[in-house]
């Protein structure tokens, strides 16, 4: 055991937890405890512990806080059916934070050491899964430069967290068509950039994208690429995938400018184990918007964990505006949600062994 487990003198009593549980929303309702643990050059991985969840005291200093050097993962806990809890490829996750932390210059954390300190908070946090339709325990794994020094370089010492969220269902009462702007003013990721990391900076330079979406009455903003303004790359923490009439589906590939959603990656081998045409390959915004018109395109799809999947309804850009399908929910898009939430709530075959039970 390598995280120390010291319990919360003073937890949220039972009832007050029952009520925040209710109706928790997303990101707002936090358990009694998390995890931290430290990196420095000398000692390595260090001081692990489960403890009660509580302000930090920082150094105004440490390097973070100037230089962006930051990391994050997003995964959840689901409780079954049959009571037990487990999590959805915890293993995929930890591969994915330490190729984030290549790309930040900062240490990688061991992937048993990731995995152990989420099933350890998890363990000691399981009453937090809301026992409502669709609840779920969602777990934020970051790593933090620590460093007490305004010098940029590569901080020497470091500070990994995890916290612990309760989740109500995205989806109350049933998936619900959005509608994208597509920025041709902003992008997210240039070639060479960190788009394909994790990192806090994405999302900081993604927010004014957004709230021009947002400000002109669409739900999410979607990128294009940085360099032809062209191919579709992503939503601001959302894959996209697109449905033809033909049944195939298509996605954009890795190429070095998008995150690679683990809901992604489970979507593409769920389609392939359907035998369905997959294609990982570039899309144009001209493309999507003749194939919206003709009905060669007839459905599109956001994913990430939070959501799931997401259905797309309208796209919108500055001179153009399309509808996709009949502007709703497809077929195609609601299958893949209910398979991808029937494997992770254990109602499902899990063939390829995503759920990781936590004892
Ligand atoms: C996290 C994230 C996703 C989705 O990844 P999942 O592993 O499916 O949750 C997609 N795009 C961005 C920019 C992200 O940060």
């Amino acid at each position: 055991m390598n995280f120390v487990f010291e319990p919360n003198p003073s937890p949220v009593p039972a009832s007050e937890r029952g009520a925040r549980l209710a109706d928790p929303g997303f990101g707002r309702v936090f358990t009694d405890h998390m995890a931290t643990l430290r990196w420095s050059e000398d000692k390595g991985w260090h001081e692990g512990r489960i403890h009660a969840r509580a302000p930090l005291t920082m150094d105004p200093a440490s390097s973070v806080l100037h230089y962006a050097q930051e990391i994050f993962e997003g995964l959840k806990a689901y409780r079954l059916d049959n009571g037990s809890t487990a999590l959805f490829r915890p293993e995929a996750n930890a591969a994915r934070f330490q190729s984030s932390a290549r790309r930040l210059a900062m240490p990688e954390l061991p992937a048993e050491l990731f995995v152990e300190s989420i099933e350890a908070l998890v363990r000691t946090d399981r009453d937090w899964i809301p026992e409502i339709e669709g609840g779920s325990l969602y777990l934020r794994p970051f790593l933090i430069a620590s460093e007490v020094f305004l010098g940029v370089k590569p901080a020497a010492e470091y500070l990994y967290m995890v916290l612990a969220s309760s989740a109500g269902s995205y989806w109350k009462g049933g998936a619900r068509a959005i509608s994208l702007w597509v920025s041709h003013d902003y992008t997210r990721a240039a070639p060479g950039g960190t788009g394909a990391a994790k990192c806090g900076g994405n999302y900081a330079t993604s927010l004014i994208a957004q709230q021009d979406a947002i400000r002109r009455g669409h739900d999410q903003v979607v990128f294009l690429d940085a360099t032809e303004r062209r191919w579709i790359e992503e939503l601001g923490g959302m894959n996209i995938f697109f449905v033809f009439d033909d049944g195939g589906i298509q996605t954009p590939p890795l190429t070095g400018t998008i995150l690679p959603g683990i809901t992604r990656d489970s979507i593409l081998r769920l389609a392939r184990d359907q035998g369905l045409t997959v294609r990982e390959e570039l899309y144009s915004i001209d493309d999507w918007r003749a194939d919206a018109e003709s009905g060669r395109l007839i459905e599109s799809f956001a994913c990430g964990t939070a959501a799931v999947v997401t259905p797309i309804g309208k796209v919108a850009g500055p001179d153009y505006d399309f509808t996709i399908g009949s502007g709703a929910t497809g077929q195609t898009t609601a299958r893949f949600l209910e398979s991808l939430t029937a494997i992770q709530r254990g109602r499902a075959p899990d063939p390829h062994d995503w759920l990781k039970p936590v004892a």
